[in-house]
């Protein structure tokens, strides 16, 4: 298949980039003040070799581990607040959502390295684990085919919302900020006033009522958004809005964050994304709340 060659180009290019050691003057000298959201989703215990990858979580546990490693060593790592009030360098974590795992995998691995997450809860996902989003369900009718034949432990290690329980734990923790990912994780500017209404309002009352904080930030699901999107947004009392890779450039910086998906645990893949060149540094005052 041609996307096969040419993710195979983009490896090779990468690698290129990498052991030629033009990333590493790219970080250290001439983007040394680059600012990257990146984006997460779930991480498994383990990957599954009877599993196509395409059906699974991006990255498992020791994948992950190996990627926070390197990203601690090369970046300096902000929390939200200072992502929006400052202009410091480094690298903000996300996580989009609201898988289990998020709590049993991931949360453990942020501890142990001191690193803030911010995590964007689909609050479905809450009311109902075995909810799975919609396209998670079209990927496996199209992977899995069977979905019985995968054991219940796997299902549940890959695909199931986190519950309430373990979401109150995590927002209990210091290192933690919980955003809202809507309630069903629809395509937003497709949706009319009063479904736009619902997913950004229903989803952060939920959110703040069993975390008892207040929820600031929001992730548009699939990074879907327009103007009428941000003006809902901004009634609703978020103060900011993370799309993904290609923002729209409607003129509100602060609810038109760019963020980087992180799809392989290749560090040479990593690095690349991260030069400055492929995806641009988001500018220090930019996100500034006047
Ligand atoms: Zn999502």
């Amino acid at each position: 298949m041609g996307s096969t060659k040419i993710n195979i180009i983009k490896l090779f290019l990468s690698n290129f980039l990498y052991f030629s050691g033009f990333n590493l003057i790219a970080r250290k000298v001439i983007f040394k003040n680059a600012r990257y959201v990146l984006m997460f989703h779930g991480v498994s215990s383990k990957k599954s070799k009877n599993i196509s990858n395409s059906a699974q979580p991006h990255l498992d546990v020791s994948q992950f581990e190996s990627v926070v490693i390197w990203l601690k060593n090369n970046f300096n790592i902000l929390d939200p607040n200072e992502l929006i009030n400052s202009s410091k360098p480094g690298i903000l974590f996300t996580f989009d959502d609201g898988f289990q795992n998020n709590y049993t995998n991931v949360l453990p691995i942020l501890e142990k390295y001191n690193i803030p997450g911010l995590f964007f809860i689909t609050t479905q996902h809450v009311l109902d684990s075995k909810k799975w989003l919609h396209f998670v369900n079209d990927s496996l009718m199209d992977e899995w085919n069977a979905t019985e034949k995968i054991s219940e432990d796997i299902q549940n290690d890959y695909y199931d919302g986190i519950n309430s329980e373990m979401l109150v734990k995590m927002s209990e923790n210091p290192l933690v900020t919980i955003g809202s990912h809507t309630v069903t994780h629809p395509f937003l500017s497709q949706c009319e006033i009063k479904n736009i209404d619902y997913e950004l309002g229903s989803s952060k009352e939920y959110l703040e009522k069993i975390t008892n904080k207040t929820i600031k930030y929001l992730a548009y699901p699939s990074g879907d958004y327009d103007e009428k999107v941000i003006e809902i947004a901004k009634k609703k009392g978020y103060i900011a809005g993370f799309g993904i890779d290609r923002t729209n450039g409607i003129g509100f910086p602060n609810f038109e964050i760019p963020r980087v998906g992180i799809y392989y645990s290749n560090i040479s893949y990593i690095a690349t994304k991260l030069n400055g060149l492929i995806n641009p540094s988001i500018k220090g005052s930019y996100l500034k709340i006047g």
